[in-house]
């Protein structure tokens, strides 16, 4: 591509869903992009082992699409999943229970497959006159002072320079390791003690094996799998385990091993995967945390995105939505700033962290929901009494499920709603506890006179 003559020269690190988004964005607003990505082109050499990934995209990240007129490409791929579809432990004839997401029973997050949508969002960006794209190319070195990049290439190393540099080059961002060797931000790291696995359940006939119109769920406490459905009528499960001790990704170290423990925990998926043994031992077992980083930008002229800021664990399905957020924030920080990137880069940073700080926060409470409450009675009955208030005060009650994956109410907004509406209705029952006492005792006097 040959690139426009107007605007900044901007380097973006990482072609993920983040960086291809963002250089669509940047594009638009007449910036010079150069899209820098580690990996070969993945439209010509797919998705690694295990590692596909399917993702759930909500409003946050439809909303981001919808707004450069590319969410109608991206649904095409996509399967919409209206709740969650339990499968209860012991008994693999159980009757399974499906919990709609949203009050009408009619709202659904979109299953997709990391691959595909980072494909649609590269065709996107590559089809810009504003935006080059460099595949091969590995962050190796970078002055934040300066700008001064280094990658490495399989023709030596290549050393651009450019006025504005955005790493958004997903959780081990290089970027923000340059950043810290720099002295330039400070970042923790807090890994779960649980890792996934992937696995397939092929389409059994031509056709799904499971109900494809939900996110299957298998809760089990101490670990939990989950099922996506895919175009090609397959699912990718992930499973969910800690990767050390006694019961973990560590402890099942032959094949009969591997068959037992699916055959107790999980008997109905046993059927299900052809290559159950096959596929766990060659399928690697990614780690699982939060990064948090402060500050996100330098100078006015670096800044990180997406999971290079702030990667999350995945129990709400919320990275990818909450990556694409950020640059629709970063856009509104530009236009507020009149394209001033000094002055956009640190409101960007004031304005984003609290929300991102939410999700993350909400991210890891999801986890303990979705892998121990989702099959109690006490949770279900919840859910119930919760989509009866929704039903009954439209727009007044709104649960926080609704809140984070159907709307774009910013995410600390969404916290400080809900802690409001629980508190409320723990005040209302006690008011209405308390009135029943008094007409408890009303009546007993009344009796007794
Ligand atoms: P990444 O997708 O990691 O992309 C970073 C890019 O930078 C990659 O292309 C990489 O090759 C490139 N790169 C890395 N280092 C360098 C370097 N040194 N030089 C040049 N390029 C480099 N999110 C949801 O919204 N919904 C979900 O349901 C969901 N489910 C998930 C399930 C699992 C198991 C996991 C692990 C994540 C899930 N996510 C989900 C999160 C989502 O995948 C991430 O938030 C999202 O991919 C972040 O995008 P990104 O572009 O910031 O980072």
């Amino acid at each position: 591509n040959s690139r426009g003559d107007s605007g900044a020269d901007v380097a973006i690190v990482g072609a993920g869903l983040t960086g291809c988004l963002l250089a669509c964005y940047l594009a638009r607003r007449g910036e010079r992009v150069r899209l820098f990505e580690r990996r070969a082109d993945p439209r010509l050499t797919g998705a690694e082992r295990g590692r596909s990934i399917n993702l759930a995209l909500s409003e946050r990240g439809l909303d981001a699409l919808r707004r450069i007129g590319l969410e109608h490409a991206v649904l095409a791929d996509a399967l919409p999943m209206r709740g969650r579809m339990i499968h209860p432990a012991g008994d693999p004839d159980g009757e399974l229970d499906f919990q709609p997401y949203s009050a009408d029973g009619e709202r659904a997050i979109n299953s997709i497959s990391r691959g595909a949508l980072n494909n649609a969002l590269l065709d996107a960006a590559q089809a810009l006159p504003e935006v080059e794209v460099f595949f091969e190319h590995r962050l190796d070195r970078f002055d934040p002072a300066t700008g001064a990049l280094c990658f490495d290439t399989p023709t030596g190393p290549v050393r651009p320079e450019a006025a504005v540099v955005l790493g958004a080059d997903g959780a081990g961002s290089a970027v923000r390791g340059e950043l810290l060797r720099h002295d330039a931000t400070t970042e923790t790291l807090d890994f779960l003690d649980y890792g996934y696995k992937e696995l397939t359940i092929p389409a059994v006939g031509g056709e799904f094996a499971l109900d494809p119109g939900a996110l299957h769920i298998w809760p089990r406490g101490r670990s939990m799998m989950i099922a996506l459905p895919n175009p090609d009528r397959s699912f990718t499960c992930t499973l969910f385990w800690p990767t050390s001790g006694t019961a973990s990704f560590a402890s099942l170290s032959s094949p009969a091993a591997v068959q037992r423990y699916f055959a107790e925990q999980y008997p109905d998926v046993v059927p299900l995967v052809p290559d159950l043994v096959t596929e766990y031992r060659e399928n690697p077992v990614g780690l699982l945390g939060t990064v948090q980083c402060a500050p996100w930008q330098t100078g006015g002229r670096v800044c990180l995105l997406g999971d290079a800021a702030h990667a999350i664990v995945p129990f709400y399905g919320q990275g990818a939505n909450c990556a694409f957020e950020d640059v629709v924030v970063l856009d509104a920080c530009l236009d507020r700033t009149g394209g001033d990137w000094s002055a956009a880069l640190p409101l960007f940073d004031a304005e984003r962290r609290a929300d991102t700080e939410a999700i993350a926060q909400m991210a890891l409470a999801n986890f303990v929901e979705m892998r121990d409450k989702v099959a109690s009675p006490a949770f279900k009955l919840g859910k119930r009494v919760e989509h009866a208030l929704e039903r009954a005060l439209p727009g007044r009650y709104v649960s926080r499920y609704e809140l984070v994956s159907f709307s774009t109410t910013p995410y600390s907004a969404v916290r400080r709603r809900v802690r409001l509406q629980h508190r409320l209705l723990g005040a209302g029952a006690a008011g209405v506890l308390g009135l029943l006492g008094t007409v408890g005792a009303l009546t007993t006097r009344w009796r007794r006179s």
